[in-house]
């Protein structure tokens, strides 16, 4: 589950990493009034204002109604509720949204922590995921942090270090000393970075974050160690664990189709092509997804309608299937093991008839437990369910269908 900044600041903040001051605002006067705020606690006359979205690169994004950037300063208190009002309500288009871009409904307002001081402001990169081949969390960074870390990534790989973690141990003190000597920290900063290091790896293990990318950590002018950005994803099934972060799921931010497919207890994914498809079991989806290629169609969607595909289910997963305008066949591919196929039947006749004046073609493929039976109860339905019992049978009523 993905999470927004200002939330993942919250959980980083609450493992004493260390992150600038800020606060959230859904309106300009709101905007105003934080900054006044943060003003008042940390003396601060400059502001970085931060659009609110589930995804990155908003420092280089552009709002599309205004032409303002993501992520800007204010300079002033007065600049505030100007700057705030040219990012909140507008589109964000940045290099990973759609080109439509993604609704600001909040921003995030901050104090500047880049002023000039004894020493220039550094920024670095890191991030913390699990390296499957490993087995084991691994700590990415760069001393080429900010906004060009994909270039870095291209250009010159040898600027970015790994230190994979022992679950046994976790992060030790020796990998801390190596990374900030990495960044070329000494004195007060490098100290300062270990204990960051050793504070944000407690929060990835501590919260179940399936990944964290801080980008930028900042040193700042007074070697103080810094969290600027947090992307936050957390293990969808940790939250079990933590009902506080599952509430800070922002469901505006998702797929209004996959949202009321997951409380309806349904695997579903949306994709580009014509051909819905229905299916129990993620590996029997996939398959299918194969085999409606291979019939030169394309799969509209991903969607698992789990072990126990009864009717309410099955008709749920039609409704929710029939919603994409470009779905121009369905075919339902069960697999009866548990589930009785006369019983699936059963279940896409009533649904059938339930949502009535279906226009697209449905081609039902069971095969298993009382496939026979469950063939015999679509042929004499009288609807214009197409029925198949073998894989290549479906697939070629596929192809015939959508011409
Ligand atoms: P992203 O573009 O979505 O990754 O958003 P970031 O939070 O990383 O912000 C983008 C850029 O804005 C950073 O790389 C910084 O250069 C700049 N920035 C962020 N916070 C501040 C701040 O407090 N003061 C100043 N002057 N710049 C900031
Ligand atoms: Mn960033």
């Amino acid at each position: 589950m993905n999470i927004h900044e200002f939330q993942g600041k919250s959980i980083l903040a609450h493992y004493g990493v260390a992150i600038q001051r800020g606060y959230v605002a859904s309106s300009a006067e709101e905007a105003r009034h934080m900054a006044q705020q943060l003003k008042t606690e940390t003396g601060t006359g400059w502001f970085v204002i931060k659009a609110q979205i589930h995804a990155g690169g908003r420092g280089k994004g552009t709002i599309q109604e205004t032409g303002s950037r993501g992520v800007v300063l204010a300079k002033s208190l007065d600049e505030v509720p100007e700057k705030a009002a040219a990012i909140l309500g507008g589109h964000l288009v940045t290099l990973q949204t759609r080109a439509e871009g993604k609704k600001v409904n909040k921003i995030y307002i901050a104090e500047d922590v880049y002023a000039p001081g004894a020493s220039e402001p550094r920024e670095f990169y890191m991030s913390i995921l699990l390296d499957r081949s490993a087995g084991r969390n691994v700590i990415v960074y760069s001393p080429d942090g900010g906004m060009n870390i994909e270039e870095v990534a291209e250009k010159t790989p040898e600027r970015i270090f790994k230190e994979t973690i022992d679950p046994l141990t976790g992060v030790t003190d020796f990998q801390c000393r190596r990374i900030a000597f990495n960044f070329g920290l000494s004195g007060n900063a490098f100290k300062e970075m270990t204990r960051f290091v050793r504070s944000l790896y407690s929060a990835y293990v501590g919260c179940d974050a399936s990944l964290f990318e801080i980008n930028p950590v900042l040193k700042t002018s007074d070697d103080r160690i810094i969290a600027v950005d947090a992307k936050v994803t957390l293990d969808g099934n940790g939250l079990i664990r933590h009902p506080d972060y599952a509430a800070m799921r922002d469901t505006t931010e998702e797929d209004p189709i996959e949202v009321e497919a997951g409380a309806a207890g349904l695997n579903y994914v949306k994709l580009d092509g014509n051909v819905g498809c229905m299916v129990n079991g993620a590996g029997l989806a996939m398959a299918t997804m194969d085999i409606i290629k291979l019939s030169g169609g394309d799969p509209a969607n991903f969607l698992d309608v789990g072990g126990t595909a009864d009717a309410k289910r099955v008709e749920t997963a039609f409704r929710i299937i029939l919603k994409d305008p470009s779905v121009k066949a369905i075919l339902v591919n069960i697999f009866g093991g548990i589930v009785r196929c006369d019983r699936v039947a059963q279940g896409i006749v009533d649904a059938y008839k339930n949502i009535g004046n279906i226009q697209v073609p449905i081609i039902v493929r069971l095969q298993g437990t009382n496939a026979e039976e469950a063939k015999k109860l679509i042929d004499e339905s009288g609807l214009a369910v197409h029925s198949a019992i073998t894989l290549q049978e479906a697939a070629d009523k596929v192809r015939t269908l959508i011409g």
